[in-house]
């Protein structure tokens, strides 16, 4: 059978969660058995959003072979099998840079190129690409319906249906149902806007997926059926959930994916959705709690670490807990009144995440030195393994001004350089080491105990990496490399044998976690985090019940 097509578009507002909306059907038909492909366009003129600001785009998701990715795809891999590639994202940027090198080359043999045929044109074949060898295909167009920029998506996707038929393409559209205050009524207005927008353009909607707070009752459905044209079953109540991973769950009650196999002719087996009713029934049911503090510089604007986040929910769900996070301002940390003490001392894990750039580097060594000293388990990501070494060679083997040359870089100890500079690399263009690449883990290490195996391949976005001329003293000092490329060039990660739990590593495992395949370094540690919590509270209490034994020790305070 040649690949079907579900177009979802969004109207009204953006962050309606249309990524989540993609990825979810996706879960769905893949639990019936369809093998399913994902795909994202992004309207913007960046080529890609490795240059943007975490601030301005959110996370940058990587896949393995190196592409630096909208945080959608992150979604997608984490709801379904899909393999993801530079291929699964376009941006609007892109896909002119590749007409006008085609135009340069003259393969356009003379013509005027336009946006109809040759940018469309372009944009069908990304499409058509990532379709290959898959029963669905799911593309989802960036930016909100009504923006000048999607248009040439939009007419993409118009132009599919035109080309393919009813029977192999279906349009299904994110949309807002708001509920009203001061006249205690859902509106449908904005929806029936929306629909009369990519009306205006040629698109017909097949499926409404109305986000809201509350159920869309009978006479509310039946009245946007009317207005948008569509079916009334196949306007869809998406209701606000707690957990992201409740989203495919609410999907199947309203039976989004029957109806959209019905309207795709395709055959398919009943569902099976238990395993994401096991991690649903997880999420609301969890034993304890375990407090996790990440200490770093975006943290104020949470989607910059949509797949951190992620990932320790994951690794929180493996032990049967629930996630607290703390996003700890690695500035308010520095300085000799910040009382970092008092801002750390009541988590049960520290993390130090990935980031670039100078702000923030002293705070974040003043944690992973606290984490070190107090035995607190610390998970150290990219910068965090960094700024690990860092610490160490400071503050164990003596180095007082050791640092990473991209903070300081005339520092007489860098720690951290880059090897790659020297080696020229740069010149050949590869300015950051992207994408997956193996991994030798030491056997005997607490990296090998958490892995449980010797080789290991995990995605990569730095420039900077270990410098093995101090490998001698920091092995000397205490800590230990449990993790090297197979060639020995790249250090990836670093432990402390002597500590609970201290793993730093190079590469970024939360890019590979998924609630049903939680990551092993996740799970770790968080295990840890709440093994440490527990003895951290019951000597809270132990030394509390002390006190009140010694009366005179309490009124002398
Ligand atoms: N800024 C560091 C580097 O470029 C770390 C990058 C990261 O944490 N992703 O090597």
């Amino acid at each position: 059978m040649s690949a079907k097509y579900i177009f979802v578009t969004g109207g009204v507002v953006s962050s309606l969660g249309k990524g989540l909306a993609a990825a979810s059907i996706g879960c769905l038909l893949e639990s019936r058995g369809l093998k399913v492909n994902l795909m994202k366009f992004d309207p913007y003129l960046n080529v890609d959003p490795g240059t943007m600001s975490p601030f301005q785009h959110g996370e940058v998701f990587v896949t393995d072979d190196g592409a630096e990715t909208d945080l959608d795809l992150g979604h997608y891999e984490r709801f379904t099998h899909a393999k993801l590639s530079r291929d699964n994202n376009w941006t609007t940027g892109r896909i002119y840079e590749q007409i006008i090198a085609k135009e340069r080359r003259g393969d356009y043999l003379g013509k005027t190129v336009q946006v109809i045929p040759h940018v469309t044109n372009e944009i069908k074949a990304a499409m058509k690409k990532v379709a290959q060898d898959v029963d669905v295909a799911i593309v989802e167009i960036g930016g909100t319906v009504g923006d000048i920029e999607s248009l040439p998506f939009m007419e993409a996707i118009r132009q599919m249906r035109q080309e393919l038929g009813r029977e192999h393409t279906l349009f299904v559209h994110v949309t807002l149902v708001p509920f009203i205050a001061a006249a205690q009524e859902l509106k449908t207005k904005p929806t029936q806007h929306s629909v009369k927008e990519l009306l205006s353009i040629g698109i017909q909607p097949d499926i409404l997926l109305c986000r809201t707070d509350r159920f869309l009752a009978k006479d509310i459905k039946s009245k946007i059926a009317l207005f948008c044209n569509v079916e009334e079953e196949a306007v869809i109540t998406a209701k606000d959930v707690a957990s992201i991973y409740e989203v495919p769950l609410v999907f199947a009650r309203e039976n989004v994916d029957t109806l959209a196999l019905k309207y795709l002719h395709v055959e398919a087996k009943e569902r099976d959705l238990s395993k994401w009713e096991d991690i649903v029934h997880r999420v609301y049911n969890p034993k304890a709690d375990v407090t996790i503090g990440i200490v770093g510089k975006y943290v104020e604007y949470e989607d910059s670490y949509k797949s951190l986040k992620e990932a320790l929910v994951h690794g929180a769900l493996a032990h049967n807990l629930k996630l607290q996070v703390n996003w700890i301002e690695a500035e308010g940390l520095e300085g000799a009144d910040s009382q970092y003490e008092e801002q750390l001392q009541d988590y049960d894990g520290i993390l130090v995440p990935g980031g670039f750039g100078k702000r923030g580097i002293e705070g974040m060594l003043v944690a992973i030195r606290y984490a070190r000293e107090k035995k607190v388990p610390y998970f150290g990501i990219c910068l965090g393994m960094q700024t690990a070494c860092v610490e160490f060679a400071r503050n164990v083997c003596g180095l007082a001004d050791a640092n990473s040359s991209e903070f300081d870089p005339a520092t007489p100890h860098r720690v951290i350089y880059k090897l790659r500079e020297l080696r020229g690399v740069e010149e050949l263009g590869g300015t950051m080491r992207l994408g997956a690449w193996p991994c030798k883990i030491e056997p005997g290490t607490l990296a090998y105990n958490v892995y449980g195996k010797l080789e290991i391949s995990e995605r990569h976005r730095h420039r900077y990496e270990f410098n093995r001329e101090y490998e001698e003293t920091l092995t000397a000092g205490g800590l230990r490399i449990s993790g090297s490329t197979p060639d020995g060039t790249y250090v990836e990660m670093v432990e402390i044998p002597e500590h609970p739990y201290f793993i730093g590593c190079q590469f970024h495992p939360e890019f590979k976690s998924k609630p049903l395949e939680p990551h092993p370094l996740f799970k770790a540690f968080v295990g840890a985090a709440y093994e440490h919590g527990l003895k951290r509270r019951s000597e809270k209490a132990a030394a509390e019940v002390e006190m009140f034994h010694r009366p005179e020790k309490v009124g002398r305070r």
